[in-house]
């Protein structure tokens, strides 16, 4: 699923195609796309996109007059920007024509789950937010406090939309491993040390991720939009050796969810057990992809 360091180079490749130009037409290819019903979609074409921003995972086309498109990919959506004149690819589940290009929205796979929002009123904006905190936006107390708000495990907190903003599996592993910390622990159990260290290791996986996938964009589109990448440290490399300690990555499934970790630098050489898992989390673990949005 697309997370905050990838919607951000989305929202600043959009911005500059598509801020300034009016939509001219919206196809829909997929009747399970649109899940808004008023105002009629058709009330968005000819408005013309004043900003572009990220709404956690979602992304937000202000068309003005406090109208909004919100896109969300959820985990296999992705956006592709198609130049004028240029061979327009696979259609996808909804083409946005502008003058110069059509944004193409497709999703791989077969189950729909991107959804495309038409909203008006600040306030309907409002009510799709989900609450959590902006990671980059806050200072530590406010971050040890959200995470100690309710008690969870990591995996769990960092992942919930509620309580933080725009992280997912992906960089939630990641952002774990390089606080070499156990993502089964509680949040109510961290010290000081250990809060401060998830922190850092928050921010810096973020920026740097973001950094990186910028350079890569360039001024063009970001090309692969995927999950597991090329230097990241465990999510996705499962067995193969963590770039600190050399040992294998290890693995934590649970329904559809795969969670990586390294037993030496994160649970004290401990391996989570897959069914001991299941029983000690109940309900303390994003069920499904679904769960963690
Ligand atoms: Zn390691």
């Amino acid at each position: 699923m697309p997370e905050l360091p990838d919607i951000t180079v989305y929202v600043e490749s959009l911005t500059r195609v598509i801020v300034g130009r009016p939509i001219e037409r919206i196809l829909l290819k997929s009747p399970f796309l649109l899940r808004s019903v008023e105002p009629p979609i058709s009330q968005a074409e000819g408005r013309v996109v004043r900003a572009v921003s990220r709404l956690g995972k979602r992304i937000v086309l202000d068309l003005g007059d406090e109208y909004f498109l919100v896109i969300h990919l959820m985990i296999a959506g992705r956006l592709r920007w198609v130049s004028r004149g240029a061979k327009p690819g696979p259609l996808g589940l909804a083409l946005f024509q502008f003058p110069d290009g059509a944004l193409v929205l497709t999703e791989a796979g077969t189950k729909r789950r991107a959804s495309l929002h038409f909203i008006r009123g600040a306030e309907a904006l409002r009510a799709t937010d989900r609450g959590g905190l902006e990671v980059l936006d806050i200072d530590l107390p406010a971050f040890a406090a959200r995470l100690r708000s309710e008690s969870h495990t990591l995996k769990r907190a960092l992942t919930d939309p509620r309580l933080f903003s725009g992280i997912g599996n992906a960089y939630s592993d990641e952002a774990l491993h390089a606080a070499r910390l156990s993502p089964l622990t509680l949040t109510g159990r961290l010290s000081e040390a250990e809060i401060d260290r998830l922190y850092h290791a928050c921010r810096n996986t973020l920026t740097t991720w973001t950094d990186r996938l910028r350079r890569e964009a360039g001024d063009g589109f970001p090309g692969k939009v995927t999950a597991f990448r090329e230097g990241m440290a465990v999510h996705g490399r499962f067995k193969l050796p963590c770039p600190v300690c050399g040992s294998p990555v290890q693995r934590i499934r649970y329904a559809e969810n795969e969670t990586n970790y390294c037993a030496r630098c994160q649970t004290g050489g401990r391996l989570l057990a897959d069914r001991a898992l299941s029983r000690l989390l109940k309900g303390d673990w994003p069920r499904s992809l679904d769960e963690i949005e």
